[in-house]
């Protein structure tokens, strides 16, 4: 079961990013684990995925420091994906490779000091609001010049490329535009000078598109485990 749906999902990214020229290597599949119970994972891990995506910074805790995970995390890497509140920037620093949702200064001078305190350099990307829509998170796309110029002075923080959200639609297509603004977006900053080769994008209903787009970061969840329950 699990089986067959990564590999359905490794096979249509391969497709996608041959359609638009690239190289499928340059995408890689983060397979979303919230609501997965650790045994799910651990089945994932012996299938062969190693970067796992999380939501919840308490529910990942969990399941990275348990037993039956935590003897592998120098296989894995972890990334956080959901909306980070300052209150658990230490923990988030403590647990993830790569936080895709920084958006703002103070998030970022925060993930700053708490990686300075434990020697790290964090990985983060900014997360980019590309659409008016009031209960999303995200940096609204005149805001990022701002952020990226200040994030970029951090000294444990390292800032490696973008990441968003569209309005969820059914059809896949309608994220195209979407997921193009963010790469033309990325690539005027990067003529800038800042250095952002990254574009978190795409999700189970549209990593084809996104990836046709310039994805290097699918976010999947339901695709490979199934519907989540809760
Ligand atoms: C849950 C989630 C995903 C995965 O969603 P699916 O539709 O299950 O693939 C991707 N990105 C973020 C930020 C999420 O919260």
């Amino acid at each position: 079961m699990l089986l067959a749906s990564a590999t359905e999902v490794f096979r249509r990214i391969s497709h996608a990013a041959m359609r638009a020229g690239r190289n499928p290597e340059e995408v890689k599949l983060v397979a979303v684990t919230k609501t997965v119970s650790s045994d799910r994972i651990r089945e994932a891990i012996d299938l062969g995925l190693r970067i796992f995506g999380e939501s919840r910074v308490q529910e990942a805790e969990k399941k990275i420091l348990s037993e039956e995970l935590k003897g592998d995390r120098h296989l894995l890497q972890w990334h956080f994906i959901g909306h980070l509140q300052v209150n658990k920037a230490k923990t988030a620093v403590q647990l993830f490779d790569l936080i895709h949702s920084v958006d703002s200064q103070h998030l970022a001078s925060e993930v700053d000091g708490r990686a300075g305190q434990l020697g790290k350099v964090q990985r983060v990307l900014l997360q980019v609001k590309l659409a008016d829509e009031p209960a999303k998170h995200g940096v609204p796309e005149e805001g990022v010049g701002e952020l990226i110029r200040s994030v970029s002075r951090l000294k444990h923080v390292r800032l490696e490329g973008l990441m968003a959200i569209p309005p969820f639609a059914a059809d896949a297509e309608r994220s195209r535009d979407y997921y193009r603004r963010l790469a033309c977006l990325r690539d005027r900053l990067q003529g800038e000078g800042f250095h952002l080769p990254e574009l978190s994008m795409g999700m189970s209903h549209d990593y084809q598109v996104a990836v046709e787009e310039g994805a290097t970061l699918v976010r999947v969840g339901t695709a490979i485990f199934g519907e989540r329950s809760v």
